[in-house]
């Protein structure tokens, strides 16, 4: 199979066809950005970092029944995945609060939710990625009551897959963004990545913070806290 012309380039991706029909081409960055893209760095070795602990996350959930759009990790920074049209759609689980939930509600930072939360925000850089509910999605048609049940159930069972798996290498799973796209066929697929870019990890002992967070408040040490994710994770080593 071969990589051919590029479609598109995200803030922490490239996504090229290939010669074979319903599949695509990835490329991770190293390109950090944050607040709508206000704060924008290079990581070094972030999209190598990313693209293992994505494919090690999609892989097990593969595994556990959660059928997504990985195919398989083909060099450092690229991975072949399934085609699919993504939803304009940031779905955000929550066990803890943290980040805008913990700002929205008045909650302190670490409060335990007493049950997890989903939520759906509109992927739109103009508009800073708003958050909206179940009849703005319906309204907008970003997809059906029916697909939108399917996203939330899969979110959750992701979220305990994840949860359990994490907590067994003392990571606390506080929350995660997912995407899901659709195949040509009309399938609603999980896509995306899944990586500290996109959950906030803690660590159960120390509740050090090993994931973007540590970019967007100017912790220090990112590439350290990936590194250590990878490790924890059971990854090849990386430096
Ligand atoms: N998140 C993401 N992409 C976004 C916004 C959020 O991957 O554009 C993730 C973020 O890393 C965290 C979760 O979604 O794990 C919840 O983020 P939150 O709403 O607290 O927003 P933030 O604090 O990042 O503004």
């Amino acid at each position: 199979m071969d990589k051919r012309e590029q479609l598109y380039e995200g803030k922490a991706k490239k996504v090229f066809k290939t010669s074979e029909p319903g599949l695509f081409w990835l490329e991770y960055k190293d390109d950090a950005t944050a607040f709508n893209g206000a704060k924008r760095a290079q990581i070094t070795g972030k999209g190598v970092l990313n693209n293992e602990i994505s494919s090690i996350f999609l892989s097990l959930l593969k595994e556990k029944g959660i059928d997504n759009h990985f195919v398989k990790r083909i060099s450092d920074r690229e991975q072949v995945v399934r085609e699919v049209q993504i939803i304009p759609l940031e779905v955000v689980t929550r066990n803890i609060a943290a980040g805008s939930l913990a700002k929205r509600l008045g909650w302190e930072e670490g409060t335990r939710l007493s049950r997890p939360v989903v939520e759906w925000y509109y992927k739109d850089d103009e508009l800073g990625d708003p958050m909206i509910n179940d009849d703005h999605i319906a309204a907008l048609e970003l997809a059906t009551v029916k697909e939108l049940a399917q996203i939330k159930e899969t979110s959750l069972k992701v979220n305990d897959i994840l949860k359990e798996y994490l907590a067994a290498r003392n990571l606390i799973l506080v929350d995660f963004k997912l995407e899901f796209g659709k195949t040509a066929e009309g399938h609603l697929l999980l896509a995306d990545e899944i990586s500290p870019d996109t959950c906030r990890f803690w660590d159960a002992t120390t509740m050090e913070k090993l994931d973007k967070d540590r970019f967007r408040r100017d912790l220090g040490n990112v590439e350290d806290a990936y590194q250590e994710i990878l490790r924890r994770l059971g990854g090849e080593a990386h430096v």
